[in-house]
């Protein structure tokens, strides 16, 4: 069985007061047995000061983006060394809004996912239609050329978990329909199967506008081994919400 991933995906959100609110999520998750893996990927300001004050924590730290070279003249960037350096073990590649506002292509993806296996951290590598796409038709062709472009050689389940967030549901409320959801998992477990040795155990995550209401359903869906939470990250109750939810949804829906 792939045990479950719960990730806060902070995006550009988090002063030095928001110590106070992981404080509060760490507390309570000292308190109850959960099941899942929790990733919190905070703005990299606040990583490693973070992952030092949280180290014997139920919680594990990430970063948001890296580039693809390990050090150099690249202002404003970071490596995948130095989100390691500062008590990183994952890092979120590809985010639509990466994708989007910045074009990164999926070959960029694919050098900063070899970057960050290189450094030792582990990659959420992320994939998602926009809402023309999926309209036209093209949905699963659209996940099918991103898979093949952004994952590079030397994958395996144990350094990739691949998110699968529809770039309309990201922070607008919108969600699929659970089958919808359930489909284009069982289409990515599949597919990593026929390319990968073990391509079934790579963990597949949802993410677009997860909230403690929608929770149980959508990670009850085909396939769906966790969950990228955005906006519902930063207030540690209704994280904690999910991460309980989610791991609930492991024992009945299954
Ligand atoms: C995300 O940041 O990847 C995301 C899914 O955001 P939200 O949960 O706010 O839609």
């Amino acid at each position: 069985m792939i045990k479950r991933l719960v990730v806060g995906n902070w995006k550009m959100n988090g002063l030095g007061s928001t110590f106070v609110e992981v404080s509060k999520l760490s507390d309570a998750l000292d308190q109850i047995d959960i099941k899942n893996d929790v990733l919190l990927c905070p703005p990299a300001t606040l990583l490693a000061g973070l992952s030092q004050k949280f180290s014997s924590s139920k919680l594990a730290f990430g970063g948001q983006d890296c580039h693809s070279q390990a050090s150099g003249p690249y202002t404003g960037d970071i490596s995948a060394e130095m989100l390691r350096d500062a008590g990183a073990t994952c890092v979120i590649l590809g985010h639509s809004e990466r994708r989007i506002r910045y074009n990164e292509s999926s070959s960029a993806i694919k050098k900063k996912a070899a970057a960050a296996h290189r450094a030792g951290l582990n990659s959420i590598i992320c994939v998602g239609e926009t809402l023309d796409e999926r309209q036209k038709g093209l949905a699963i062709k659209t996940i099918d050329s991103q898979l093949t472009a952004s994952l590079p050689s030397g994958c395996n389940a144990n350094n990739v978990t691949v998110a699968y967030e529809p770039v309309w549901a990201i922070g607008t409320g919108l969600t699929p329909s659970v089958h919808d959801v359930g489909g284009m998992h069982t289409h990515i477990r599949d597919t990593l199967s026929k390319k990968f040795k073990n391509g079934e155990k790579f963990r597949l995550i949802y993410g677009g506008s997860v909230k403690p209401e929608n929770v149980s359903w959508l990670a009850g869906a085909d396939n769906v081994d966790g969950v990228l939470v955005g906006g519902a990250s930063i207030r540690a109750k209704d994280f904690l919400e999910i991460i309980v939810k989610c791991g609930v949804v492991h024992d009945d829906f299954r």
